[in-house]
């Protein structure tokens, strides 16, 4: 692909300290129009006067939005230096790529789980299900560390008003005396934000989730996974019929 075609970023928006979202578009969106939500694919910036090496990251937007987004958490070095790009920057997108969630439109009762930026995925199905009017019930459960470490919240919130959407917010490092302060972005409507303090247990989603057959979706890193299916398994859910995606390269010398 010459320079010129490339397609081009037009917005970059922090979500907190660690996290951003770019906006890209351009002439060569076409392959893009078919894609499914929680689908991936794999960029290249061109920074200094040279293309960076690709890396995969969700496309975090709806599949029927006009621009595609992704939303990138600071690792290493390239993800480090996603806050300091300027609109206007070339990049390249080979994908879409994955199965993920490949069946969760069809599902009644649906329950997410997802670890700090393994949201991503979640948010492009939850922003697909809004603009096609879905109507399944969704439990959606996000780990994170604190409050500030939990971004799109508001947009979260805002979901729950179209969609049949419960959104439990597990934090695991809050201090038990900081624990009866409600987080700001509470709207003070139980049971459409719930807040636990802890690892995701079992007790949890038996407090939580109306019934162990419902279709379970699982992204976060894999000792977080690992935990998650142990707990799935206590509470009657059979890990093998978790729909499961790990921000890990399968091959990362190819990549
Ligand atoms: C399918 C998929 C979807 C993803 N979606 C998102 C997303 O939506 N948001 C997000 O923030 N991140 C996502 N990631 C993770 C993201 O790709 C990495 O965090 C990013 O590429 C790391 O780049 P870096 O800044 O560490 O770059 P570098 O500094 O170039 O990385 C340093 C080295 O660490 C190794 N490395 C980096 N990341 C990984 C990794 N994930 N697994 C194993 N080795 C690694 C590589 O070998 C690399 O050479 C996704 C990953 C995959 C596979």
């Amino acid at each position: 692909m010459k320079q010129d075609d490339a397609l081009k970023i037009v917005k970059v928006e922090k979500e907190n300290d660690d996290t951003t979202s770019i906006y890209f578009s351009g002439p060569d969106m076409e392959r893009f129009k078919n894609r499914k939500p929680g689908q991936y694919a794999s960029i290249r910036i061109f920074q200094d006067g040279a293309w960076s090496a690709p890396h995969p990251f969700t496309l975090s937007s709806a599949p029927g939005d006009a621009t595609l987004r992704m939303t990138i958490k600071k690792s290493g070095a390239f993800t480090s230096s996603i806050p300091a790009i300027e609109p206007g920057t070339p990049i390249q997108c080979t994908g879409p790529y994955g199965q993920f969630c490949k069946d969760i439109g069809t599902s009644k009762e649906v329950v997410m789980i997802a670890g700090g930026v393994g949201i991503t995925p979640f948010l492009s199905v939850l922003r697909h299900f809004k603009d096609t009017g879905a109507d399944n019930e969704i439990t959606l459960f996000w780990a994170n560390k604190t409050p500030q470490d939990a971004f799109a919240t508001k947009e979260l919130e805002e979901l729950t008003r179209s969609l049949k959407l419960h959104v439990v917010h597990a934090f695991s490092r809050v201090a038990p005396e900081d624990q009866a302060a409600a987080p700001a972005f509470d709207d003070g409507r139980p049971g459409k934000i719930s807040h636990e303090y802890g690892r995701l247990n079992k007790e949890m989603f038996l407090r939580h989730i109306a019934s162990a057959d419902a279709s379970f979706y699982l992204c976060g890193p894999p000792p977080m996974q690992q935990a998650v299916l142990e707990e799935l398994s206590s509470y009657g859910v059979d890990p093998g019929r978790v729909d499961k995606e790990a921000f890990v390269f399968s091959n990362p010398k190819s990549a």
